[in-house]
């Protein structure tokens, strides 16, 4: 195995590889607003056979095509399966773009266009390091599936539909989903799952109608009963206080433990982005990590009721509502969430309050020895001069469980081609040069690594 001559095809022609990026980026494919999607699937699909992979456009009905790819080496081999989407968020607002977001521009070492990190910079990246593989060693070292959507950012329905129609072919020892972005300094961080998401609309209705607040001496303030009952789902210093709710929470391993301190988070950082206050339980950036990590959370979204505009009204009005955000950890789930929250209503005289439950992202992770885990984490060792950040899961929600139990194939997100600044969902969003080429070479490497084969730089 020649991975080093393939690394360097890879860094000579990158320019090729960022003209193919560019050609993806030019067609405006906005899933919210429905545009040139079908444009969008055939250049993927082209883009995809000119490496010589059969590539299909498979219908979802009303949602844009779904193009599945593949590139056989030996049935004997592992399979990786490589997920990612065409569509992209609005560009909107278009004032604060400080170039046309489809038209690429490179400024700086940077490359600007909408979808540049998300997702489109990781078709180009990996398709570059199969192009690499096939010019150097006439093979690929593993059997590569394509999958890529074109509803990622709108919903979950068009993939949903084509899982189950055709998730026969998604069959593989191991999958990438999206992320796996680089930190300011240029290394990978790898999540192997992230939480679920539970959320819920609490309403509370006392009255048929406001009233003058001269009577709230006499009526219920449905706000008031609202915030009592809130007063008793957290603890100020943010522990659930929901019967039973850590029953299924994790605990950090030792192994987990050792990546985590060799993170490169930094606690400061994350309180200047947001210029916040304070942090929960002190400044220290591994407890904050793994607060982060390991914490469920109770958030309220946002809460309305009566009147909040310019002046007084003297209101005392008859319906109070709040959105709660739940973040679950692995082992956690929103059913169970779900059941534990309306018995804690119950049990709290507040049976009066209606829950609406949002569609929940379910949390899921796979283990730090799991094949593609081990086989991506060696992988950006053989790429990168340090070792990457790796996190048991992330802070955020995602599609792993998704993955790992509906379509049945173990995912990690990374490796990928943006950083944390990439403004991803933003205006001038952007990757820069080094990240995608590196981004690259870790695709190129994690294959190497899933087929097993000694790779440059270390052991397996
Ligand atoms: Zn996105």
């Amino acid at each position: 195995m020649t991975l080093s001559e393939v690394f360097n095809h890879i860094e000579a022609n990158h320019p090729k590889a960022l003209e193919d990026l560019a050609g993806l980026c030019r067609i405006p494919s906005v899933s919210a607003q429905g545009r040139a999607l079908g444009d969008a699937a055939s250049a993927t699909r082209k883009l995809l056979e000119s490496i010589g992979s059969p590539a299909e456009e498979y219908s979802t009905g009303e949602g844009p095509p779904v193009v599945f790819g593949e590139i056989r080496a030996d049935q004997a081999l592992p399979t990786l399966l490589m997920y990612n989407h065409y569509d992209v968020q609005p560009e909107e607002p278009i004032d604060e773009w400080r170039s046309d977001p489809f038209d690429p521009v490179v400024r700086d070492g940077m490359f600007f266009a909408r979808g540049s990190a998300d997702t489109k910079g990781n078709i180009a990246a990996q398709v570059a390091a199969a192009r690499a593989f096939l010019a150097v060693e006439g093979n690929v070292p593993v059997n590569l599936k394509f999958v890529v959507e074109g509803a990622e950012e709108s919903s979950a329905a068009s993939f949903t539909r084509f899982v189950r129609e055709h998730g026969h072919l998604l069959a593989a020892d191991g999958a990438t989903i999206e992320g796996g972005y680089h930190n300011e300094e240029g290394l990978p961080q790898i999540a192997l799952g992230c939480k679920g998401d539970y959320y819920v609309e609490l309403r509370c209705r006392t009255a048929r109608i406001d009233q003058h607040s001269s009577v709230a001496a006499a009526l219920p303030n449905p706000a008031w009963r609202l915030v009592e009952c809130l007063r008793t789902l957290r603890s100020p210093s943010g522990r659930i206080l929901i019967d039973g709710w850590y029953d299924n929470a994790p605990k950090p391993t030792p192994e987990e433990l050792s990546w985590l301190r060799r993170s490169s988070f930094r606690a400061q950082r994350l309180k200047d982005v947001y210029g916040a206050q304070w942090l929960y339980g002190g400044e220290g950036d591994l407890a904050v990590l793994k607060r982060l990590i390991y914490s469920p959370t109770c958030t309220i979204s946002g809460f309305v009721s009566g009147y909040t505009g310019e002046g007084c009204k003297t209101v005392n009005p008859a319906e109070a509502r709040v959105k709660l955000d739940f973040r679950l950890l692995p082992g956690m789930m929103s059913e169970e969430a779900d059941a534990k929250l309306r018995a804690h209503l119950k049990r709290g005289g507040f049976d009066d309050i209606e829950v609406t439950v949002f569609e929940p992202l379910e949390p899921s992770a796979i283990p730090l020895d799991s094949p593609i885990a081990h086989a991506t984490i060696q992988a950006a060792v053989d790429v990168y001069p340090q070792p990457p950040d790796v996190r048991p899961w992330s802070p955020g929600s995602s599609t792993h469980y998704f993955f790992n139990k509906v379509v049945g194939v173990p995912s990690v997100s990374g490796p990928g081609v943006g950083y944390d600044g990439s403004a991803v969902h933003a205006p001038n969003e952007h990757i820069r040069i080094r990240d995608f080429i590196n981004g690259a070479k870790h695709f190129a490497a994690l294959m190497a690594r899933m087929a097993g084969n000694p790779a440059v730089g270390g052991g397996p």
